[in-house]
């Protein structure tokens, strides 16, 4: 009798990716969360996210959790701060490939798509290299009553950085996931200083490395708080709230 060679079947190896909250409760104005980043550093050493008060943007790199302000600068997040919404993982580079040079964000986009093994995955996706140029902006730290995201996000900076070596972090997310998350590449950066970063709006590589950890498990971890108990997560207007919100063009 012979064994079934099952390999094609499964492209990828099972791997966890864990998540708090949803993009849905963030839009809705739930800026406040329970989880510690001492917790969310359990469930990986790679991730983005934000801090409670929409207050500055997150990268997860080398299990270190780094806070990117409103004007750009960078600083090691504490243990105790709180996050209301965060993506992580531990980050394992199981395609790794040479980006072609002088590539924009569209093109790498395409470009890694094609890398993939499935587009019904979610992947962890890791940009090491030198950049021609990177355009970010930083969500800035909210008062209560606090406004939608579409509001809080409106007059939000943008910074571009120039020849800057840095690293991108952030995750692929397929549309079936929209609300839970934001579809397609939702990607942080940070300098090899890690000094300076933000949300990436658009990039411009001129060498690097491209890694990529597909992840099969979802670990969605919900707030237990009234907010977002009593919040609005299936808004109608919820394509457009996303575009305007992240994608910003
Ligand atoms: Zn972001």
């Amino acid at each position: 009798m012979t064994v079934p060679d099952r390999s094609r079947d499964i492209p990828v190896q099972r791997h966890t990716i864990f998540q708090s909250s949803l993009m849905t409760a963030l839009l809705d104005g739930i800026y406040d969360g329970e989880l510690t980043i001492g917790e969310l550093l359990g469930h990986g050493n790679f991730g983005i996210g934000t801090f409670d008060a929409l207050d500055g943007e997150m990268i997860i790199v080398d299990g270190v959790c780094y806070q990117v302000r409103g004007d750009g600068s960078a600083t090691v997040a504490d243990l105790e701060q709180h996050s209301p919404f965060a993506v992580a993982t531990n980050f394992v580079p199981r395609i790794v490939r040479e980006a072609p040079p002088g590539m924009c964000r569209k093109e790498l986009s395409e470009f890694i798509s094609g890398i993939l093994p499935s587009e019904n995955y979610m992947y962890a996706v890791r940009i090491t290299g030198m950049f021609e140029s990177v355009r970010v902006r930083t969500v800035t730290k909210q008062q209560r009553p606090y406004r939608p995201m579409l509001e809080a996000t409106g007059d939000d900076a943008e910074l571009v950085f120039s020849h800057t070596a840095g690293i991108i972090a952030g995750f692929r997310t397929p549309i079936y996931e929209k609300g839970i998350g934001i579809p397609g590449c939702h990607v942080h950066f940070i300098d090899n200083a890690r000094t300076h970063g933000g949300h990436v709006l658009d990039f411009t590589l001129s060498s690097g490395l491209i890694e990529v950890c597909p992840g099969t498990d979802l670990q969605l971890r919900l707030p237990l708080n009234h907010e977002f108990s009593t919040a609005r997560l299936a808004p109608e207007d919820l394509d457009q709230q996303i575009h305007a919100t992240e994608v910003k063009e």
